[in-house]
Parts: structure tokens; C-alpha cells; sequence
């Protein structure tokens, strides 16, 4: 298992220096988003050399998941670091309608032709993007689902994102024989009412369980913290990462 962190243009008050000076030592590397500039890939190369931290997973940028363009620089990024690519489905789309199997095949063609890995994520209900909210439908909300007829069609692995699911602790043994043979990255964070992505421990995930399901199952993929998503952090964002990834550590050693 490999304790990775996920780092990117958000929040826009947080200095990345900070949080990758701060979890050098405790975490094995990195999972890239960006999605406004493209730009921001020159600055972070160079903080991840001098904190000398890999990048293990890349998340398909802003505008590749709005589909406003076919890019496939993101999979060139992901084969020269030998990492993994998180991928949302399609908004506004169901399972079966032209639009999904369009894009999963695409997706799916990108994959082969960079030999990497690519994992698509359980999505929530709605997110609001620019004011406005934008669908999943409720087959992408289900991993269970995801499995059976995403990625075992497409040959994808799941990314679980326990924010999204509003997982508690345990999938349930049903649900973990299905899903933890896909899994390959966990997108780790907590929650409570309306407020997602909290710092390990603010919430209503039950940590011992869910790193207890890990350890039953002999799970070897990524755990990313996955803190905020949002434009802006109102508290200590590197010391939140900090803490949540050492919390982390202390379960899964026992
Ligand atoms: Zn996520």
C-alpha cells in the first residue's frame, strides 16, 4: 500500500511548498489535478524534485473531464512517471446512452496505447461547477455498479472515493468481494452533513473500520488523502494533511 496525497492548483490560499515541505517524509508521493493553467505543471516539478516525492497517480484534468477537448498529454505525463490516471465518467450521461460508451472506449483506447492504468471514480449526485450543478447519474454513484459494468468491461480499475460514497466504515462483505479486486486507488477523506472532504477525523468516517477492511482484504493499491477540492481552505491545510496521513499510518501498522 502506498500513502500518496493529492495536490493541485486548490485551494488557491495554500501554498504547495508548504503542504509537499510538511508531507515529504510521511507520504510516498503524489497525485496530481490541475485544470486552469498548464502551466502549473512547471512550478510543481520542481517541488516535488526537491521534496523528492513521485508522482503516483494524475487525475484527468478540468477540461478533459468537462470534455471540451480530447487530450492526451495527460497521458503522456502519466507513462513517463509510470503512474496511474483517475477518471471521472461522463456528466450528464447514463450507463447506456452513446455518449458514456463513447467516452469509455476512447478512454479505454488511450489506456492501451500508453500502456497505464487508468480508474474511474464513484461519483456523488451533483457537483456545482461555476454556479452551476452538474449531474452524475445514480449508476456512477455506485462502485458496485461501476465494477460490473464499467471497468470490468473496459478494463479499467475503480477509484473509491469515500467522500462520495458517504462510506462510514465497511463496504459490507458482499459489496468488498465485488470491489476491492478492482481497486486501485482510494480517494481518502472524511465528511459530515454537507461538508466533504474534511481532514481525517472531522467527520463520520469510521477510520479503524475502513483501514481494518484494508488490511482484511490485503489491499496493495493507493490511498490519496484527499482534502478539499475547493477554491479556498479556511484552517491549517498542510498541518490537516499532516495529521490525517499520520492518523492513516498508525491504523494500518498495528
Ligand atoms: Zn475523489
Amino acid at each position: 500500500m502506498k500513502i500518496s496525497v493529492s495536490v493541485g492548483e486548490f485551494p488557491l490560499n495554500v501554498s504547495l511548498n508548504k503542504v509537499l515541505f510538511r508531507a515529504s517524509d510521511i507520504v510516498d508521493g503524489v497525485e496530481l489535478f490541475w485544470g486552469l493553467r498548464p502551466v502549473f505543471f512547471k512550478g510543481v516539478y520542481k517541488l516535488l524534485k526537491e521534496n523528492k516525492l513521485r508522482v503516483l497517480s494524475i487525475h484527468q484534468p478540468v477540461w478533459s473531464m468537462f470534455g471540451l477537448f480530447k487530450d492526451e498529454s495527460f497521458y503522456q505525463k502519466a507513462q513517463k512517471f509510470n503512474a496511474q490516471i483517475v477518471l471521472h465518467p461522463p456528466l450528464n450521461a447514463e450507463l447506456n446512452s452513446n455518449k458514456a460508451k463513447d467516452y469509455f472506449t476512447y478512454h479505454s483506447r488511450m489506456s492501451k496505447k500508453y500502456k497505464v492504468q487508468v480508474s474511474v471514480e464513484n461519483m456523488p449526485k451533483t457537483v456545482r461547477v461555476a454556479g452551476k450543478l452538474i449531474h452524475y447519474h445514480k449508476q456512477f454513484q455506485d462502485p458496485v455498479v461501476l465494477v460490473d459494468k464499467v471497468c470490468s468491461k473496459y478494463e479499467f480499475g475503480l477509484v473509491l472515493d469515500t467522500t462520495h460514497l458517504r462510506l462510514a466504515g465497511r463496504l459490507g462483505r458482499l459489496n468488498e468481494s465485488i470491489i476491492m479486486p478492482f481497486l486501485t486507488n482510494i480517494h481518502l477523506s472524511d465528511f459530515r452533513g454537507k461538508k466533504d472532504h474534511l481532514a481525517l477525523g472531522k467527520g463520520d468516517l469510521d477510520l479503524k473500520e475502513f483501514t481494518e477492511m484494508l488490511r482484511d482484504n490485503n489491499y496493495h493499491g493507493l490511498v490519496t488523502l484527499e482534502l478539499s477540492a475547493h477554491f479556498f481552505y479556511f484552517g491549517d491545510y498542510a498541518g490537516d494533511i499532516r495529521d490525517s496521513v499520520l492518523q492513516v499510518r498508525k491504523l494500518l501498522k498495528r
